[in-house]
């Protein structure tokens, strides 16, 4: 099924706030059963912001608004939704009560009358209370389309998102599983790691991405089916394609780390690690100190930046001149 997030806020177009609710949300839509097709960005404009929803209501299954729903009169979110559809906004006595309680507990009485704004309904939605903050969400379902609208802050935003949204959407959505490995190489270019595995792309049911990293070539296989031991299997099996191409090149999957990785190797080994940095002033050792229980094989370090420094910690300006600065016999002395 099609998903669409729209965000919104003037704020975001002007890129003074970075819009990392779409990516979030868009990273957790998979997991659904939802595939992403569009995310639109649109400002604090209620012609506009109607405009992208009906286009959205028209050719997506399923619609995901972020931001707007503040109590401000440049929170539209509401009134394009409710234009949209050709609805009126009206005041929810539940929601009225719930909003008060909230503001009650925080201790802020009385309420702004502003913030009745955020208690208004439309007949075709339902509303949603939001546990971190004052903006309910609505859930509005028709002709077997979906749309939601989610509030702005990230934290409110996740939140909701696996509080509400994502158990309701996955109720309604069987049937359609998507997985997906993400597999970390080293040491080859791009457009080789894609002729590796270029006869994989032909595999039924699966789709493959490649994508340059700064630590490494990454390939990305999706597995689709109906069912989640389909999906597992067709994955399975993808996997094992996967590491016979690219083999001793892998060095991990999904969301491992370089320094991890490298520290679950030397402790296997028993060896102890140090670092002589230069050009990067300490930041290999902050990678590494980074690792909880890096304490158990990494010893420490020492950054000499300058040349004098090097000399004078012990190394002979003769390897310097015969191997250069940066080489495996300089970090050794
Ligand atoms: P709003 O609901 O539009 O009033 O948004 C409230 C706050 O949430 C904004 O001031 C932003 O700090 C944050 N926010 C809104 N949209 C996004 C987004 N797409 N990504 C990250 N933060 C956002
Ligand atoms: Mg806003």
């Amino acid at each position: 099924m099609k998903a669409e997030i729209i965000a919104v806020g003037t704020e975001l177009l002007m890129g003074e706030t970075q819009d990392t609710n779409s990516s979030w949300i868009g990273s957790r839509l998979p997991e659904v059963g939802l595939e992403l097709h569009w995310v639109t960005i649109v400002g604090d404009n209620i012609d506009e912001l109607t405009d992208i929803l009906a286009r959205a209501w028209e050719r997506s299954d399923v619609v995901l608004t972020m931001g707007g729903l503040g109590p401000t009169m440049d929170d539209l979110t509401r009134d394009g939704i409710a234009g949209m559809l050709g609805e009126t906004i009206t005041t929810d006595p539940g929601l009225k009560v719930w909003l008060e309680d909230s503001f009650a507990r925080r201790n802020m009485n009385p309420m702004p009358q502003q913030n009745l704004r955020q208690a208004g309904i439309i007949p075709s939605a339902s509303s949603i209370h939001n546990s971190l903050g004052t903006a309910p969400s609505w859930w509005i379902e028709r002709n077997g389309k979906i749309l939601a609208t989610m509030p702005g802050p990230p934290r409110e935003l996740t939140n909701m998102w696996s509080t509400e949204i994502a158990p309701r959407l996955k109720e309604r959505i069987p049937g359609n599983v998507i997985m997906s490995r993400m597999f970390k190489t080293i040491g080859l270019s791009e457009a080789a790691v894609d002729e590796m595995v270029g006869e994989l792309y032909q595999m039924p049911g699966m789709d493959f991405g490649v994508y340059a990293k700064p630590d490494g070539i990454y390939v990305r296989a999706i597995a689709k089916a109906q069912t989640e031991a389909e999906v597992l299997s067709t994955l399975q099996a993808a996997e094992t394609k996967i590491r016979a191409a690219l083999d001793e090149y892998i060095w991990g999957t999904d969301e491992d780390l370089p320094a991890v990785v490298v520290g679950q190797l030397l402790r296997e080994r028993g060896y102890k690690l140090a670092v002589l940095e230069s050009c990067t002033g300490g930041m290999l050792g902050g990678a590494i100190t980074d690792i909880e229980g890096s304490s158990d094989y990494f010893v420490g370090g020492a950054i000499t930046y300058s040349l004098g420094l090097k000399v004078q910690a012990g190394v002979p300006a003769a390897t310097i001149d015969d191997f250069g600065v940066v080489s495996e016999e300089t970090a050794i002395a």
